[in-house]
Order: structure tokens, then sequence, then C-alpha cells
């Protein structure tokens, strides 16, 4: 038997992260066990379906890298079907119209309350029956389905454990409405059963609805796949995640500058582990999930770790890998990669000193644009009197070097002779030409930041400087 896992989002907003971590386990248990992932778009409830939910969430999917073999099918599509299989169990006898009207029925709830009874559909309530039996054929009615009235139903949840329900506790019910739509535990139902879905993988929020739908599944001759109920992921102060904790939305992590190889990470192991093991290959994770591994409990959300490997991310993986994702937040940030280094080379030197591609194209700006002034409390600490010398010095080796010899090393060795020839520290020749450089007075080495912003630029920069300290010179007399 192939596995099938799918996953079925209703298309009433953004993909979420829980929704992507449901996905993403469902994608990865279908690989691990060599079988196939079904996208099933939800949108039965049209009030609330849209198509530009229906776009992010492909969108999501598409970023995350979570492909899928079959589909997106559209329950909006399938009517037909729905209707054909709710025709079915008529026929059978294991569903029936029902035509009591909504007032009998809030009256009859509104009774069972006053006796303080449990407030349920009972098909054999004497109001009920009477409406039924005097019912004509085309009269308005719903079609409810006959839920077992003894035993009870069992399912092996492959996170939770042995589930049990007493089939007294569900009522019959309801699979068509009076307009003739199918309803939504209905269409699942018909859905995975058609689609040959082996393994229904899905938030803990479904968990009631899984008793029905598997007394559904038996009525309808279908075989009933395996279960597995997600826990929740809760933000850091504990509470359910939602949007007051910052980003919920998959693509809200993209503009944050997030590498979709750290969510996924970071997802995966938001609830799933493999020994202490944090980082994974997609390899690896396709190779150890399991999902006798899933945690039974909530996790909460934690942007530090999500940074952390977010860091990790983009200084391992492969440079022009990485500048491709950057391009995207230069042009957020309206920085022209034209006119500067080659985006995989920021890439090599500035990463390894961000958590996010925000901060990261935010800390690359001078590479790609000039700047008139200098960030204040670093100029006012680094470019005094002293500096000028160092400065010009800097400068007039700077300028000596010929194109081919613009190189890291050379400009190393450039700072070294002005340290030895000046007799004078380090710092006081590096941190002016830092700030001269970037504008500000933190960088990588600054060697290889004068080495990707290049001679002409070079030149210009440290002149700038010598300008600010002539002019700081002038004020103070
Ligand atoms: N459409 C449901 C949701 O978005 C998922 C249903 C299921 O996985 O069975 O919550």
């Amino acid at each position: 038997m192939t596995v099938k896992t799918r996953f079925a989002p209703s298309p009433t907003g953004y993909l979420h992260v829980g929704g992507a971590r449901t996905a993403l386990y469902s994608w990865l248990y279908a690989k691990n066990q060599g079988g196939e992932f079904v996208l099933r778009i939800e949108d039965t409830d049209v009030e609330r379906s849209t198509q530009e939910a229906v776009d992010a969430i492909l969108e999501g999917m598409t970023w995350m890298g979570l492909d899928w073999d079959e589909g997106p099918y559209y329950q909006t599509h399938r009517y037909e079907r729905y209707n054909e299989a709710v025709e079915q169990l008529l026929a059978d006898g294991k569903a029936y119209k029902c035509y009591a009207s909504k007032e009998l029925l809030d009256e009859i709830r509104a009774e069972q309350e006053a006796n303080k009874e449990m407030a349920r559909y009972d098909a054999n309530h004497p109001k009920i029956k009477a409406v039924n039996d005097a019912a004509k054929d085309g009269d308005p009615c719903v079609v409810r389905f006959r839920n077992p009235k003894e035993g009870s139903v069992i399912f092996d949840d492959q996170i939770r454990g042995r589930i049990e329900i007493s089939n007294s506790q569900l009522d019959d019910l309801i699979i068509r409405r009076t307009d003739g739509s199918p309803t939504y535990n209905f269409c699942v139902v018909v859905d995975d059963w058609d689609m040959g879905i082996t393994h229904v993988i899905r938030g803990e929020d479904h968990i009631n609805n899984t008793p029905r739908q598997i007394n559904i599944y038996e009525a309808l001759g279908a075989s009933v796949p395996t279960f597995a109920h997600c826990a929740m992921i809760l933000g850091d102060d504990g509470a359910k995640l939602s949007k007051r904790h910052g980003a919920v939305s998959v693509m809200q992590y993209r503009d944050q500058g997030y590498l979709p190889e750290a969510l996924m990470n970071y997802l995966v192991r938001l609830g799933w582990g493999h020994g202490d093991q944090e980082i994974f290959t997609p390899e690896e994770m396709v190779k150890f999930f399991d999902l006798h591994d899933i945690s039974k409990s909530a996790s909460a959300f934690n942007t530090e770790k999500l940074q952390w490997l977010n860091n990790h991310y983009i200084k391992t993986l492969d440079a022009d890998y990485v500048a491709k994702h950057l391009e995207w937040h230069f042009s957020d940030q309206g920085i022209n990669k034209e006119t500067g280094p080659a985006l995989a080379d920021v890439v090599r030197l500035v990463g390894e000193r961000t958590n996010t591609l925000v901060e990261l194209a935010q800390q690359s700006r001078y590479f790609y644009e000039d700047f008139s002034e200098f960030d204040e409390k670093a100029a006012k600490k680094h470019l005094r009197g002293v500096a000028k010398a160092p400065l010009e010095l800097a400068l007039s080796k700077i300028e000596a070097l010929s194109s081919s010899d613009w190189t890291t090393e050379n400009l190393h060795q450039v700072i070294e002779a002005v340290c030895t020839e000046l007799e004078v520290g380090m710092g006081k020749v590096g941190m002016p030409l830092r700030v001269a450089a970037t504008g500000a007075g933190q960088s990588p080495s600054v060697d290889a930041v004068m080495q990707l912003i290049g001679k002409e630029r070079m030149i210009q920069r440290i002149k700038l400087a010598l300008d600010y300290i002539a002019k700081r010179e002038a004020n103070a007399q």
C-alpha cells in the first residue's frame, strides 16, 4: 500500500506557521515512506474562502519548498461527487432526510436545557418524529448521517495513543444542508477516501471530528486511514500563537529575513525530535522522520532559536543561493544591487554577523550607496586630528595599488605598513579607515570591506573623512 498524506487548508487567510508545520509533517512522512503528498483546498465555506488566500497558501508552500505530488484539488469542484455519496448513504439507509425546522430544533434544545438534559439532536424525539412522518417528498430538508447508537469508536492516534469515544456522545450529523450543499465533515471523508489518503496528519483542533468521520468512512464502505493529531503551537508566553506574538504567516517570515531552510528546520524541531540533533538537512529530516516521535504536548515558539538557525543557514548554505533570497530584500529596502559588488561576496563577508537577511541588507548598504555623512558617534570618536596622518598615508598607499593588486591581503599590508611607519597601533589606523569606508563604527574586517567597496570609492571616501577632520579642526579653532 502506497502511503499517501495530504494537507487540506481552508483558504480563509494566509498560511500560518501551525498550518505550515502540519504540512511539513505530512510532506515528510510521505517522503519518508516513499509515498505521495496531496494538496487539497477546503473551500466549501464560500463566505470566508477567497482566491487571495488560496494564492497566499500556494505561495507559502512553494516558498517553503513543500511540493505536492497531486492537486491542488478544490472541494467546490467536487459537489457532484459529494451528492453521489449522500445518495449512496440514503439508498443504503445509512442517512435520512430530516424536515424539522430550525425553530423546532431550537425549541427542543431549550426544553432539554431546562430539564438539565444534554442538548442534542434526537431523531426519536416525538416532535421531530411527527414532523418527519408528516413530510412529503420535495419539502425542504437536510440529510443526516445515521450515527450508530451502540458501541464506541476506537482509533489509535499515532501521536496521542488509543482514543475511544462512545457513540452515545455523537448525534446524527447533517451531511447535506437544506440548500443542497454538503457539509465539511462529510466532504473531508469522501475526499480522503477518493484520494486514497492512508494517513491523516492534522491539528488537534480536529480531534473531535475524527470519531464522527470514522463512522462515515465505515458507512461508505471505505477503509479508515490512520490518524495523527499534532498539538498546538504556543507563543513564548504560553498562550496560543497569534498575531500579537509577531509574525504568524509564513510569508511574514520571508519578509522578516528568514531563509526557508531555517524556518523548515525550526518548525520540524518544534514538536518533533531525533535524539538531541538540532540541525537537519532536508535529506536527514526525511530519513529520520517518524510520527511516533511527534510530541503530545504543545510547543512554544522561540524566536531566538529561529534566529540562531537562520544565522547558521546564512553562513553555511551556498552563498549564491543565499544571495538569491537577499536580492528580494535589496529590492524591498530599495538598494540597487547593480551599484556594488556581487551579492554572494557580501553574503560571504557580512552574512556570519547577521541573524536575518533584513539585517544583512541593512548592513550592506554602504557597498552600494555613497553617503555624505558619517555616523555621529563613530565619527566623533575616530575621525579626529590624530587620524589625519594615518588616513593620508593609507590614501597614498591605496592610490598606488594597481587594480590587479586590489586584494584583501594587499590592503591588510597597507594597514600594517601605515602602523609601522607611523609607529601607531592597529586601532589608530583600522578604526578611522572603517568609519571612512562604511560611515559607521562596526563592520567585518576592514581590509576585506575595503576590497569589496573598490578602489575608486575608497579613495573618495577617505577624502570625505579627511574633509570631515579638516572641518572639525577648523571649527575647533
Ligand atoms: N480544512 C481544515 C483546516 O484548515 C483541515 C481539515 C483536515 O485536515 O482534515 O483546519
